[in-house]
């Protein structure tokens, strides 16, 4: 690896034990957790087995030092834990599979404590989810929140928020079982225990825990006999009223090829659904990571990258990650240059748009989340008439058509009610937030502002 790789990343992390086949190491940081899992996880893996031998069953647990801050909620910091080599095997009896890994969940019932509620920014966009949430940690498994089910689209925090669920939880019951797991990994078991003739300790393990919460249901589709399995074991759980958490990336009408009589016990409790956060909210969620991991980065940086990205908050992470990264590794100030050449290298639909009057107005509508006929229709309905004239102007500043064409393209307006639109704008832009950050996103991503 490269030197400046090994100074900055391995030299502050620091080994704590080795027990057995346990390595346990400390660092400064979940920004290196990250880092490490991303990029050197294997290189590490042969390292270990190079020491230990070529059949190591190796695990290690990483500890993150906090310091001030203190421990994590959990009181117990234990953000990621990983095995190379040989699978787990089941725990012995009266083993709490919270704590101890088994053959289906890792160690703390496969919870991460990086995911709480204290780094978890609450907005209009997932309110109703957190509220619920809470709810369900003070009083799990009463009727009416039972299931929950959090859908919406990827990146925008469901799994670390059923997470903080189960944190929570966890501190408030710390006898009680919590399990996390995503559908796929559950699939996985299921296939697995098929093979191995052991579908029963299967449904019995995820019957007799409190809570159970698992993420991606959507990936149901089809699978007919996990359906089934998962259907007698929500059963069980739900009798004996036991709380279960569900996402989906999909609202539940739109789930596919899941049996109906599934698919209605899903709807029992609440269904809340989670959305792309606002310019404001993804700013905040940018603070909050920074505040974590103890970086700073000037303002405007981050209110550029708050306002260019806008697909997931997971995009919107995933830049700052790689800033920080790139910052580091460059021991460079981080500015808008840097941020602007890592967008570019993340992101790929920026800048590389053909400008015409096409792609002005889909992006448009995408921005304002409504269609490319409502934009041309008539009518003075102001949460149309506002996207239109933001296109119009836009068509005028970035291309080269004229008063009539563009017009003629918004279904038929002539020319001077198209010069009132851009005037309008104009005028706009000066006292109107709303109207001069879609402006400012939009060029940015047309590549027109620079
Ligand atoms: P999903 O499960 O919906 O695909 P994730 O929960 O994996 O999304 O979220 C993606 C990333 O965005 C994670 O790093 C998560 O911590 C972060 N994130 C999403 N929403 C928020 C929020 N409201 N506050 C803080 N971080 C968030
Ligand atoms: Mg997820």
């Amino acid at each position: 690896m490269p030197e400046q790789t090994y100074t900055k990343l391995f030299m502050p992390i620091k080994g704590l034990a080795l027990s057995g086949t346990t390595l346990v190491i400390q660092v400064p940081s979940q920004y290196f957790v990250e880092q490490v899992e991303e990029n050197w996880l294997e290189q590490l893996g042969i390292a270990v087995r190079k020491e230990l031998g070529e059949d190591a069953d190796l695990e290690y647990n990483v500890v993150v030092d906090m310091g001030a801050k203190g421990t994590g909620p959990l009181g117990y910091n234990m953000p990621a834990q990983h095995r190379t080599g040989k699978p787990a095997y089941p725990g012995q009896n009266g083993v709490d599979p919270f704590r101890q890994s088994n053959a289906y969940v890792g160690h703390h019932g496969n919870l991460s404590s990086q995911y709480s509620f204290e780094n978890f920014v609450v907005a209009d966009c997932n309110q109703l989810a957190v509220a619920a949430g809470q709810r369900i940690c003070q009083a799990p498994g009463i009727s009416g929140f039972n299931p929950l089910l959090i859908h919406g689209g990827v990146g925008i925090g469901k799994t670390h928020l059923i997470q903080a669920i189960g944190n929570r939880f966890k501190a408030l019951y710390p006898n009680k079982v919590v399990i996390y797991v995503t559908l796929e990994q559950f699939f996985n078991q299921y296939v697995e225990a098929v093979r191995n003739n052991s579908t029963n300790d299967l449904s019995n393990f995820y019957m007799s825990v409190d809570m159970l919460i698992v993420d991606d249901i959507h990936f149901l589709a089809k699978k007919e006999a996990t359906q089934e399995i998962f259907f007698n074991i929500f059963n069980r759980l739900h009798q004996n009223q036991k709380q279960i958490i569900l996402t989906s990336d999909v609202p539940p009408r739109d789930l596919q090829d899941i049996k109906e009589r599934l698919l209605s016990r899903f709807k029992w409790g609440v269904t809340a659904d989670m959305h792309l956060p606002t310019f404001e909210t993804r700013l905040a969620i940018l603070h909050k990571k920074l505040e974590n991991d103890g970086v700073s980065i000037p303002e405007d940086v981050l209110e550029y990258l708050a306002s260019t990205i806008d697909t997931s908050v997971r995009e919107l992470t995933g830049v700052l990650l790689s800033l920080i990264a790139r910052g580091t590794l460059h021991t460079s100030e981080i500015d808008l240059n840097m941020a602007r050449q890592v967008i570019q290298s993340v992101v790929d639909d920026v800048n590389d748009t053909p400008l015409n009057i096409e792609t002005i107005t889909k992006l448009v509508s995408e921005y304002y989340h409504i269609s490319e006929d409502q934009l041309k229709e008539k009518t003075r309905k102001r949460e149309i008439v506002i996207p239109r004239q933001v296109a119009m102007y836009l068509t005028k500043e970035l291309t080269k058509s004229s008063l009539q064409i563009i017009g003629d393209f918004f279904g038929g307006k002539d020319h001077t009610t198209v010069l009132h639109a851009i005037r309008n704008v104009q005028k706009q832009m000066a006292d109107n937030d709303d109207i001069r950050l879609a402006i400012d996103t939009l060029q940015r991503k047309l590549g027109g502002s620079h």
